[in-house]
C-alpha cells in the first residue's frame, strides 16, 4: 500500500502531530512524505526518514499554496502514486482534502482518531457528536484520504531509521481569485499549540479570573492552557484559547478541567480526550460524569498540592 503523508512544518520545523501521522502511516505501508513550501532542512529530512518516510516529495510551491485549491492542486501532484493520504485534521486540511477528493476521486474521512487496513481497505474510528458515539468507518473508494487528529496515535520511530530521498515535485497550481501577499508566523507566546498540546489544562468560571495556578500546572505538565466560554467572555483569558463547541475541538492525551462545569458545549470539544480529569467543589457538577478521575475541591487547594506532589515525584 502506497501512503503519503502531508508534512505540518513551521519555521523548518517538522511538527509533532507529523510524526504521529507517519507512525500511523507505516502501520498502512510504506509512507512518503509530502512537503510544501521552501525546501526543507537535513535535520527535517533526517527527522522524517527516523520516522519511517522513505521519500520525502517537496512541492517548492510560494505562499500561495496557503489557499486551499492550489495546496489540493500541489499536494494531488505529489501523491498521484498514493493509495491513502494522511493529514492532520486542522481546519486549513480539512478544505484542502475535500478539495483533493474530488480532484482525485478519493473517498475523505476528516476527524479520525486511528486508522486501519481491513481487507485492502482503510478503516478508520472516529468520536461524532460531541464524543457521544464512535463511529466506524470503511472508505471504500480506490483512494482513501484520512484526515487524523492530533494525539490519537502516540508518535514512535520507526525500528529502522532511513535516509529518504528527496524529489522536487513539479506542480502547476490552478488560477485562483486570490493571491497570498504576504505570510508571517505569529509568535506563539504559550509555546505549546492548544489543538496539538498532549495535555490541556483549562480553568472555567471557578477561577473567578486567576489563571495563574492554571499556567503553572499546564507548565509543570508540558502543556496548553484551555478556558472555557464564560471564562473568555469575562476577558481573563483570549479567545483562542477557548475549549468547546464554538472554541476549538482538542483531543490531549490528558485533559484537566480546574473549576469549570461541563456544560454540553465545552464537552463537546474535549470528551474524546485520552484521561479526563476534572477540580471541582461542587461533587453533583455534570464534568464529573465523563471523568476518568475526580477532584471534590478548591482548585486554589487542589492544584498547588498536586503541583507539589508531581514536583516531589519527578526530584525523588
Ligand atoms: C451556542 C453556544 C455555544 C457555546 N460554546 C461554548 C464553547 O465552545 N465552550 C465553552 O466552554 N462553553 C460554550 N458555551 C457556554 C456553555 O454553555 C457554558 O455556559 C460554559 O461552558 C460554562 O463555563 P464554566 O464551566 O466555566 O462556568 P460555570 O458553568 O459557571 O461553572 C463553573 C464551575 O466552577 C466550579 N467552581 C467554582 N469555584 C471553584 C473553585 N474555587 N474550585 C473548583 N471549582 C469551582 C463550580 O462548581 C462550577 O461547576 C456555549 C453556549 C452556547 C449557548
Amino acid at each position: 500500500m502506497s501512503v503519503a503523508v502531508l508534512i505540518e512544518h513551521r519555521e523548518g520545523h517538522v511538527s509533532r502531530p507529523s510524526l504521529e501521522a507517519l507512525t500511523l502511516a507505516r502501520t498502512l505501508g510504506e509512507p512518503v512524505a509530502v512537503w510544501l513550501g521552501d525546501a526543507p532542512t537535513a535535520d527535517a529530512v533526517a527527522q522524517l526518514g527516523e520516522y519511517g518516510a522513505t521519500e520525502v516529495r517537496v512541492a517548492a510551491v510560494g505562499a500561495d499554496a496557503r489557499l486551499p485549491a492550489k495546496a489540493a492542486a500541489a499536494v494531488a501532484a505529489a501523491t498521484e502514486d498514493a493509495t491513502v493520504v494522511v493529514v492532520i485534521s486542522t481546519f486549513a486540511n480539512k478544505e484542502i482534502v475535500t478539495r483533493l477528493a474530488v480532484l482525485t476521486g478519493a473517498g475523505v474521512v476528516v476527524d479520525a482518531a486511528g486508522a486501519e487496513l481491513v481487507e485492502g481497505k482503510v478503516e478508520t474510528t472516529q468520536t461524532v457528536f460531541a464524543a457521544t458515539w464512535n463511529v466506524r468507518t470503511r472508505i471504500d473508494a480506490e483512494r482513501a484520504i484520512v484526515g487524523v487528529r492530533p494525539n490519537t496515535t502516540q508518535a514512535s520511530p520507526a525500528a529502522s531509521p532511513v535516509e529518504p530521498n528527496v524529489v522536487d515535485i513539479a506542480v502547476e497550481l490552478p488560477e485562483t481569485r486570490e493571491t497570498v501577499v504576504s505570510v508571517e508566523p505569529i509568535p506563539q507566546a504559550d509555546g505549546v499549540a492548544l489543538d496539538e498540546a498532549p495535555v490541556v489544562v483549562s480553568g472555567g468560571r471557578g477561577t473567578g479570573g486567576d489563571y495563574s495556578l492554571i499556567q503553572d500546572f499546564a507548565e509543570l505538565l508540558g502543556g496548553a492552557v484551555g478556558a472555557s466560554r464564560d471564562a473568555t467572555d469575562e476577558g481573563w483569558i483570549s479567545h483562542e484559547h477557548m475549549v468547546g463547541q464554538t472554541g476549538t475541538t482538542v483531543t490531549p492525551a490528558l485533559y484537566v478541567a480546574c473549576g469549570i462545569s461541563g456544560a454540553v458545549h465545552h464537552r463537546g470539544g474535549m470528551q474524546a480526550s485520552g484521561t479526563i480529569v476534572a477540580i471541582n467543589m461542587d461533587p453533583d457538577a455534570p464534568i464529573f460524569e465523563i471523568s476518568d478521575f475526580g477532584v471534590v475541591g478548591s482548585l486554589f487547594d487542589v492544584i498547588p498540592q498536586a503541583i507539589e506532589r508531581i514536583a516531589a515525584h519527578r526530584a525523588g
